[in-house]
């Protein structure tokens, strides 16, 4: 199960990011995965939530946005749609070519961490009226 080795780098990464931020909380976790990642979301979620027990990053909720596979024609530069399953599909739709290259499908990357900051410094909760006990 690949999911495990992936979601234990993403933990890795998040904790390491979250607590390098001071953050007391990761609220969430944005990431791109191609669809030729052959990803089970539900599995790298249970893995995910497993692994990241007692972190700080244990209630992060996981926001996976998935990129279509694409490939770009060789002859006539057309960006297209494949289906790895339909072969019709593998020929280019402008000029018929079917000579490709990969343009989209296989990312896996972190967007975006959303964490929650440590707690306000003391020195900033005092408001004007509370200036004589700032000391
Ligand atoms: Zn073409």
């Amino acid at each position: 199960m690949h999911e495990m080795a992936l979601t234990r780098n993403v933990v890795d990464v998040v904790v390491e990011a979250a607590e390098a931020a001071g953050a007391v909380e990761v609220r969430a976790v944005h990431l791109t995965i191609g669809y030729m990642r052959d990803i089970v979301e539900d599995i790298f979620e249970r893995c995910f939530t497993y692994m990241a027990r007692g972190t700080v990053a244990e209630k992060a909720e996981l926001v996976i946005t998935r990129v279509p596979f694409t490939v770009r024609c060789n002859k006539c530069d057309h960006v297209y749609y494949i289906d790895v399953n339909k072969e019709e599909t593998w020929v280019c739709p402008s000029c018929g070519e079917r000579d490709y290259k990969l343009n989209s499908g296989m990312e896996f990357y972190i967007n975006d961490i959303e964490i929650v900051g440590p707690a306000a410094p003391e020195v900033e909760a005092c408001g004007q009226e509370k200036a004589d006990t700032c000391g």
